[in-house]
């Protein structure tokens, strides 16, 4: 038998065997009926149900999944076989954590790691792996026997947008060397035990559920999914265990390529696995394997640009200079010009640049002065929203809203560093050289910090401007238009799905507006936005169009040939998984509830986001349940097929509140109702049906006197 099938069926059987001893364990302490679940998943232990759909709840459950997994050890000398034991070390693994969160609620408190991840975070990954701003995802598993060497790596995939999982001593090695770590620095901690592998595992097969459509059960289908679709790669360092060779087997069943440090001399399997033992060329080969292409940005600036920093958050202490419109003016706009107007790459500033006495307090403009042939007013938002996650890039820069609303914080390292202001002017104009080429020929910056000269530009060029966009906005509706757009972005998790994007309507992820539409359209002729000319209208109020039905049956090569713009009821629009919102009937209530992704408690349905959630996805129609963008729910065409808002009996509080303003004056618009909002329950008031169903009767709810839902 060859070494490495060896160490493969060692490893399985070892697993096997301490699975099988903890689950009589557990039930001999626990009894058979004790309930074993995974916290906020709708997958049960996401492994098995994937690869056999049964849905394990309780401990005596347990015993026959022991019996699966040993019927995959099949010990015969056949790499392919081996394979399927390394699937069978995945269970185990699976099964030994399962019992961790059997014995504690949460087993995970007092350890670096966070274990098992939630339904709602790979949920919230969705768009930023379809959009390539996280290129890819490492496994980095093990303690490096120089930790000098480790560091420099994981730095790398940090630099480049990676999201990197950390199982074993390399998180403290890690730490260790100051690399921020957690799920907004893109490096996440996991466990310490060999088995926390499995809850980066369970991301990949919950993925395929919930995007791609997979069935539980479909084991072929669900191999498939990972292999082609999650850009995964696994990185050993130090000394290889049996069990970790086996979780390696079942990295590569998975599809994904493992690259360990140690030379496995001819029991490479090139592609699969491979010894890489120069540090230096590990993160490069992981890579090429998966074929993750990373646009590298050099920008001329003090610190690094790198979207891994987006989520960096910059306390008081820590910080050198802020600009809050709270405190003094400040307002970014970016604006279209004649070409004579703009001279390319300039970039001015006007009164005192960041200084030496921290906590400085500034005013700031920033006016951006585009041109270009292919340039259009409407594409001014699209790129000064950009701005937000340009500045947040920076490392040590924190940057919140946007318009005249505004507030940026630079560290005292970012300063140290030597961040001043002409490093803002030169990400912003490298940034949109480099996105928005195809419509900005000229680009030129100008920053004031003088406050009064800031607030005099801000009153005579900046409001004015936002004050007519938004009057564009207010008179843009789905009437207005002439066509609406599709999106497709999604679709390289979710095959099946299409978003209709319209200008009442936006992208259930909230990230695609009309508008964002159009300039794809514009940026990338042949991308996932294509316009759909609004023609042959079949049903005004369910919102059914000829041309709509054929562009989104064409996008879905035939999956989907019937879709409602207006309905949550008939054909209503697919789901890929990213939404930001789940909609779903609360029959008894003549209603329906809407839960945001934060959210983490029951709502009335008796069910949780990931539950209602979990009912639709993966580019599948399921009436009665829809995701959607936050920004929809104040829309007049929200299900207005079923009575439009009037319809919302209740929401999580902070949501409710979130919407509140745009909500009440749809509501008092459509049905002259004040404080619309009021009449919504939420958790505060109550989450059983009952509770719900008073409260709408007390405050005259309106959707008790509409038609049945159903
Ligand atoms: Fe995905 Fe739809 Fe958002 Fe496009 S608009 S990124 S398809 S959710
Ligand atoms: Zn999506």
């Amino acid at each position: 038998m060859s070494v490495l099938t060896d160490l493969i069926y060692a490893g399985s059987n070892a697993v096997a065997g301490l699975t099988e001893g903890a689950v009589n364990d557990a039930i001999a302490k626990f009894g058979g009926d004790a309930k074993v679940a995974f916290p906020d998943t709708a997958y049960f232990l996401p492994t098995i149900y994937a690869a056999t759909g049964v849905k394990v709840t309780k401990l005596s459950d347990l015993p026959a999944c022991v019996g699966v997994l040993k019927s995959l050890i099949s010990n015969k000398e056949d790499l392919g076989e081996a394979l399927n034991a390394g699937l069978a070390t995945a269970v185990g693994a699976e099964i030994i954590e399962a019992l961790k969160y059997v014995a504690s609620k949460n087993p995970y408190e007092n350890e670096s790691g966070i274990g098992f991840v939630p339904d709602p975070i790979i949920r919230s990954l969705g768009v930023p792996l379809v959009t390539g701003d996280i290129p890819g995802v490492a496994v980095v598993i093990g303690k490096a026997e120089n930790a000098a060497e480790l560091i420099p790596v994981v730095k790398d995939y940090q630099s480049k947008g990676i999201l990197t999982f950390v199982i074993g001593d390399a998180i403290e090695q890690i730490a260790e060397g100051g690399v921020k770590m957690g799920l907004e620095f893109r490096v996440v901690p996991l466990g310490h035990d060999v088995t926390a592998v499995i809850h980066v595992v369970t991301v990949a097969i919950r993925a395929a559920l919930i995007f791609g459509n997979v069935q539980p059960g479909d084991l072929a289908g669900l191999l498939k999914y990972t292999k082609e679709r999650v850009p995964a790669f696994v990185n050993t360092f130090g000394a290889l265990s049996e069990v970790v060779v086996s979780a390696g087997a079942g990295a590569i069943a998975l599809g994904f390529p493992v690259i360990v440090d140690v030379d496995l001399g001819e029991n490479q399997v090139p592609g699969a696995l491979e010894s890489v033992c120069d540090h230096g060329l590990t993160a490069k080969r992981s890579l090429e394997l998966r074929n993750i292409k990373v646009k590298i940005k050099e920008l001329p600036i003090h610190v690094a640009f790198a979207s891994a920093f987006e989520g960096e958050i910059i306390r008081r202490p820590d910080m050198h200079a802020e600009i809050t419109s709270d405190k003094n003016p400040a307002f970014e706009l970016v604006i279209m010009r004649d070409q004579a107007e703009v001279e390319d790459h300039k970039i001015t500033i006007i009164g005192e640049d960041i200084g030496p006495d921290a906590p400085v307090n500034m005013a700031l403009g920033t006016i951006v002065e585009v041109s270009g042939s292919k340039m259009q007013a409407d594409f001014e938002p699209v790129i000064e929203r950009k701005i937000h996650h340009w500045f947040n890039y920076m490392e040590g820069v924190m940057h919140t809203g946007q318009r005249n609303l505004i507030r940026i914080r630079i560290s005292n390292d970012a300063y140290e560093k030597g961040v001043r202001l002409k490093d803002f002017g030169e990400v912003i104009y490298g940034m949109i050289m480099d996105e928005f080429s195809s419509v900005v020929d000229k680009c030129q910056i100008t920053l004031i910090t003088e406050p009064s000269k800031v607030k005099d530009a801000m009153e005579k060029i900046a409001n004015p401007r936002y004050d007519a966009r938004d009057e564009r906005l207010m008179n843009m509706n789905d009437e207005s238009v002439d066509r609406f757009y599709t999106c497709i972005l999604c679709q390289s998790f979710a095959p099946s799905h299409c978003c209709v994007v319209t200008p009442e309507r936006l992208g259930l992820c909230g990230a695609v507006s009309w508008l964002d539409a159009k300039a794809t359209k514009e940026l990338t002729p042949a991308g996932p936005c294509q316009p759909i000319m609004k023609e042959g209208c079949i049903d005004e109020k369910l919102g059914i169009y000829e041309s709509v039905n054929k562009t989104v049956e064409e996008a879905t090569h035939g999956a989907v040939s019937n879709v409602t713009l207006y309905s949550i009821m008939v054909d209503p629009m697919t789901s890929c998984g990213c939404f930001e919102c789940i909609c779903g009937i609360m029959p008894e209530a003549n209603g329906v509830v809407i839960v945001n992704r934060e959210y983490k408690g029951l709502t009335p349905t008796g069910m949780t986001f990931g539950e209602l959630a979990s009912m639709t996805g993966g580019g599948v129609q399921t009436p009665g349940f829809m995701g959607h963008g936050r920004h929809f729910i104040s829309s007049k065409k929200f299900i207005s097929a079923e009575g439009g808002i009037g319809r919302i009996v209740w929401m999580p509080k902070e949501l409710k509140d979130d919407v509140a303003v745009r909500l009440n004056k749809a509501a008092k618009e459509l049905y002259g109702i004040d404080n619309f909002t009021d009449m919504i329950c939420d958790e505060t008031i109550s989450v059983e049906s009952d509770g719900v169903l008073n409260f709408l009767q007390e405050k005259g709810h309106p959707a008790l006197g509409y038609d049945p839902i159903m």
